[in-house]
């Protein structure tokens, strides 16, 4: 690195090592990465090693209690870094930040700056401030403005990145911490949003994107837009390959859209679409405003637009209360829905929504056996569903080489979002991110072996 100083107002910026640790959903990972990408102006480029650091930044997730505590422990642990070196400066962004930046300033004297999840945009000048001098402040204002309004920042040479199309969360799910973190909906326009992709493809070599926000089936709705439409529109950037969108709630998917999943030349053979229940009285203490019936019959007409698509969801198991009626249903609809894989978690109480003031008498025992279980049975269903594509074709992008036992192994991430491994012919060959058709060979509950029939070449 060319050791040049950046000189910003009346500071002087050395160059200078960032340590990032990130928690929680694709969404912080995201902004982790935006705000590396803004502190390159300040003379920061990113380290993996926090000792070598001359400043933490900690992006942190409310969503579980074991996301928070990881959290607390490593930011305890980054006290002994500052009496070693009084110089680093030690900041808390992300979700826990917007709801308890004070308190934490408080309780962590090491902790020179904390700020919440709508100022992210503004890391250069929190950083800038620090410099400046000033120790122990907060930030967690809102973003009021009516529309959203960024730029996609990447820094990383992979051909895949996020492109967050809208913000925030009107739907207060009883058991969800989001809408308090990341405040109210707000979309970037389409128009914005298309200008930005096509930069991204054409000066960035971006072949694959990935639509992002909280609740990404309800974007536009104030400037008479929609998700749907913004597909139709990036459909007509040539170089684009691909595109994927997350995270999406089952009340919000209109026939529009899933009609697109039928249309639309690039969008992923893929959905994730949380249901979080199969029984309709947990769905409605939950206040999913969906029923069990109303996700079934979303799936039906999704794999009828399209029968190629593979579905895959979220599962909270051991809500408060929960009967065994009631789990029996989930692992019912896990029988109809047919999800290749689902991301399964236990009810974790977070302070501040309703579902944490519900006298909960369900034993915790109870709910850790059932989520256990739920796993167990959804990964039979899945073996059953797997085991019969063996011999199928399918196309994915090459992500990277693993060797095991002497033996180099590609690892492909499918349009589907399966997982298959192939053993190259010619082990010299360099195939990271070439496009490859595979015949799948052999199924585990995970993954796929597969024999690489064709090499479109690189993205
Ligand atoms: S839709 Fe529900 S679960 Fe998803 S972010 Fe909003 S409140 Fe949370």
């Amino acid at each position: 690195m060319e050791n040049i100083n950046i000189v910003k107002g009346d500071i002087t910026f050395p160059p200078r090592k960032v340590w990032f640790k990130t928690f929680g959903c694709q969404m912080n990972y995201h902004d982790t990465e935006r705000m590396l990408a803004l502190l390159t102006g300040l003379n920061f480029t990113k380290t993996e090693l926090r000792e070598e650091a001359d400043l933490v930044l900690f992006n942190t997730c409310a969503i579980r209690g074991l996301a928070n505590e990881k959290f607390y422990s490593q930011l305890g642990e980054i006290k002994h870094l500052k009496a070693k070196n009084p110089a680093l400066a030690v900041g808390a962004a992300g979700c826990v930040s917007q709801i308890e930046g004070n308190e934490l300033l408080k309780k962590y004297k090491h902790l020179d700056f904390a700020f919440g999840t709508d100022v992210i945009d503004q890391i250069s000048e929190i950083v800038y401030r620090f410099y400046a001098g000033e120790s122990k402040f907060f930030i967690n204002a809102w973003d009021k403005s009516s529309n959203y309004s960024i730029e996609t920042k990447i820094t990383h040479n992979d051909p895949r990145a996020f492109v967050n199309i809208i913000k925030g969360c009107n739907n207060f799910c009883t058991y969800c911490i989001v809408p308090f973190t990341r405040g109210r909906e707000i979309s970037r326009k389409i128009k914005e949003i298309v200008e930005d992709v096509k930069k991204l493809v054409n000066e960035q070599g971006i072949r694959e994107i990935t639509l992002l926000g909280q609740n990404v089936n309800s974007f536009g709705k104030e400037n008479d837009e929609s998700i749907a439409q913004l597909i139709h529109q990036l459909d007509k950037i040539d170089e684009l390959k691909l595109i994927r969108y997350t995270s999406s709630h089952p009340y919000n998917v209109s026939d529009e859209l899933i009609k697109t999943h039928g249309s639309s030349k690039k969008l992923a053979l893929h959905l994730h679409l949380p249901v979080q229940s199969g029984s309709d009285s947990v769905l409605t203490r939950m206040k999913r405003r969906h029923t069990r019936q109303h996700y079934l019959d979303i799936l039906k007409k999704l794999r009828e637009a399209n029968p190629e698509i593979v579905l895959s969801s979220d599962i909270i198991v051991g809500f408060p209360n929960e009967t065994e009626e009631e789990y029996q249903d989930t692992l019912r609809l896990l029988d109809e829905a047919k999800f290749d894989f689902i991301y399964a978690y236990k009810y974790s109480s977070r302070p501040g929504t309703k579902a944490a003031d519900i006298e909960d008498s369900l034993p915790e025992e109870v709910k850790k056996k059932r989520l256990v279980d739920l796993q167990k049975y959804q990964l039979d269903v899945q073996t059953v569903i797997r085991q019969g594509l063996i011999g199928k074709i399918v196309s994915g992008l090459v992500e990277e080489a693993r060797t095991k036992d002497g033996v180099k192994k590609w690892v492909v991430r499918t349009s589907c979002f399966r997982i298959v491994h192939f053993e190259p012919e010619n082990p010299e060959v360099d195939y990271k991110f070439h496009w490859v058709d595979l015949e799948l060979l052999s199924a585990t509950q995970l993954s796929f072996q597969g024999k690489m029939v064709k090499d479109h070449g690189k993205w």
